[in-house]
């Protein structure tokens, strides 16, 4: 059986009875070739370097279904733009290089069961949760 999981934007779609447009499949197709967690305008670029016929207003609106669909995720990493990715099989946190503004992927064993335990004490069973790293990179002698 195929889960959701394996399943590609596009098909989500369909299982969610989404009406699926020509331009609705370019920007399904951009953000699941995204890696690097793009805004709306990054979009944009991308998917009318495509199909020029897509407005920014259609991403915005595409983007917003999607989202409510529960089929992306949206981040907001203190920059003022809400940025974008596909909701992954395997959860990850982030961290935001402040300089740059490049989002790096981790995962910590470490923290996710902190956090578990923490919610635990705290009379929870954890359901979910999103943790953002702010860093400026180190200097060479700070690294070593
Ligand atoms: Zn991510």
């Amino acid at each position: 059986m195929v889960t959701e999981n394996e399943m590609t934007l596009v098909e989500l779609c369909a299982v969610k009875g989404m009406r699926m447009t020509d331009q609705r499949r370019v920007i399904a197709s951009v953000i699941e070739s995204a890696s690097d967690h793009p805004d709306v305008e990054e979009l944009y670029r991308r998917a009318s370097a495509i199909d020029p016929r897509i407005s920014i207003s259609t991403v915005y609106r595409t983007v917003k279904l999607f989202e409510d669909a529960g089929i992306i995720e949206r981040h907001d990493f203190r920059d003022g733009r809400s940025r974008y990715e596909t909701v992954s099989e395997e959860h990850h946190d982030h961290l935001i290089d402040l300089r740059t503004g490049k989002v790096i992927e981790f995962r910590s064993e470490e923290i996710e069961k902190i956090q578990e335990e923490v919610a635990r004490r705290l009379g929870f069973k954890l359901v979910d949760h999103r943790l953002e790293l702010y860093g400026i990179p180190l200097k060479k002698d700070e690294s070593e």
